[in-house]
């Protein structure tokens, strides 16, 4: 594993600069190129796990945050206040006080339950200085989030389905947990909500846990302050462990809110609040890819994922009309023109993180074929054109972790 600030700057993924502020890095066109795949990967994920995305803003009046919890609770994270006119608005630290007030913005019926709100949403965290840096200790987070309204009995269900999506997340990020963490409530401290409700939470965690096979370890002291959750873990190249992933179950949240629904009996009931993130802030998921795979992403997600590489001056039109097929029909490629001496080997080692190369010389030209190169080494010589964009594209819908 490489080191994703070095890399990544290397990459020309992303940068910081002192005058924009640390913990503040801004995201370069291959960077957010990539971002923008992770973006649309986990919004179809989620529209077709039935999630509905909403969009609120990132400021909230402080007294939001004080009926939330966050504002007793929270404040060493959060930025001081700021005041306009008569008011007090800070940057939010989460986006659950959001959703819950859009949840309870309309009536419900609990046949609308479970209901899944999702937003990739800016959240902002007052970190010190000194412990920023790169992408993994920001202080400003564009974060995968959901909370999913839900009855008591339809928790269970909920949690496991929402663990499902993060091990299919992993699967197609070709990434690993290093574990899985079950975060409880520290005996001595000062936790809101009964004890019994923090037993059942942390009992319905526990069994999704142990009916999807996954080991994991128990630690105390590491619970939201509104409840247990669990916390999927990742090393970065230092060893050192950050949580990206995580399963909350929040009786309390709801309580604060007064959130309610209709049930069958005519009456209002208490909806369960279950937060969940499937890849994280995107911050610290792209740090982490950065080093797993050491800028050689999945052609799915890698930056460029196709570079056309005409021999000589005479394939340059040749060559630039294929650029424009594949970005036409999907595929981020670009023109990888002779420049001077630069002999193609170098053109070719220079791109040797993106999956897909297409080298048309004198001979391709003349049978309007195209050499292909993958990034493993291996070459498919005399490959029609429209065959070659059609193989990549298959293998980029699909996710692909094989190049052909
Ligand atoms: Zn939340």
């Amino acid at each position: 594993m490489q080191d994703h600030r070095k890399l990544g700057r290397e990459l020309e993924l992303f940068d910081t600069d002192p005058l924009i502020g640390a913990g503040l890095p801004y995201w370069l066109p291959a960077g957010a190129a990539l971002r923008h795949a992770l973006e649309e990967y986990v919004y179809d994920l989620e529209r077709q796990a039935g999630y509905q995305h909403v969009h609120s803003p990132v400021l909230g009046k402080r007294e939001l945050y004080e009926i939330s919890g966050h504002w007793d609770h929270y404040r060493d994270g959060m930025y001081p206040p700021m005041r306009i006119g008569a008011e007090e608005v800070v940057l939010r630290p989460s986006l659950c006080p959001h959703h819950a007030i859009i949840f309870r913005s309309r009536g419900h019926s609990y046949r609308e339950l479970p209901l899944r709100i999702a937003e990739l949403g800016g959240m902002y965290r007052a970190e010190l200085s000194g412990v920023l840096g790169g992408l993994t200790r920001v202080r400003s987070i564009q974060l995968n989030d959901a909370h999913i309204f839900c009855t008591q009995d339809q928790v269970a269900a909920e949690v496991a389905a929402s663990l499902a999506m993060i091990r299919r997340a992993y699967r197609d990020l070709a990434i690993e947990p290093a574990r899985y963490r079950l975060s409880l409530a520290s005996p001595d401290a000062k936790y809101v909500g009964s004890q019994e409700s923090w037993d059942r939470a942390a009992d319905i965690l526990r069994k999704a846990l142990a009916d999807a096979g996954l080991p994991y370890d128990c630690e105390e002291g590491e619970a939201a302050f509104y409840g247990p959750k669990i916390d999927v873990q990742v090393a970065d190249s230092s060893e050192r462990e950050a949580s990206l992933s995580t399963i909350q179950v929040d009786f309390y949240q709801p309580e604060r809110f007064d959130l309610g629904y209709i049930g069958p009996d005519n009456t209002k009931h208490r909806p369960v609040m279950v937060h969940r993130s499937v890849i994280g802030g995107l911050e610290r998921l792209v740090a982490h890819l950065i080093e797993t795979h050491s800028g050689a992403f999945p052609p799915w997600l890698a930056p460029v994922q196709l570079a056309v590489l005409p021999v000589s001056e005479g394939q340059i039109d040749r060559a630039a009309a294929l650029v424009q097929e594949a970005t036409v029909a999907g595929l981020r490629a670009e023109l990888n023109s002779p420049e001077g001496k630069t002999t193609l080997g170098a053109r070719i080692r220079q791109a040797r993180l993106v999956p897909y190369l297409a080298i048309i010389g004198p001979a391709e030209a003349a049978s309007a074929e195209v050499s292909l190169r993958l990034r493993d080494g291996r070459q498919l010589r005399s490959v029609r054109p429209e065959d070659a964009l059609a193989g990549i594209l298959s293998r980029v819908q699909a996710r692909s972790q094989e190049l052909w």
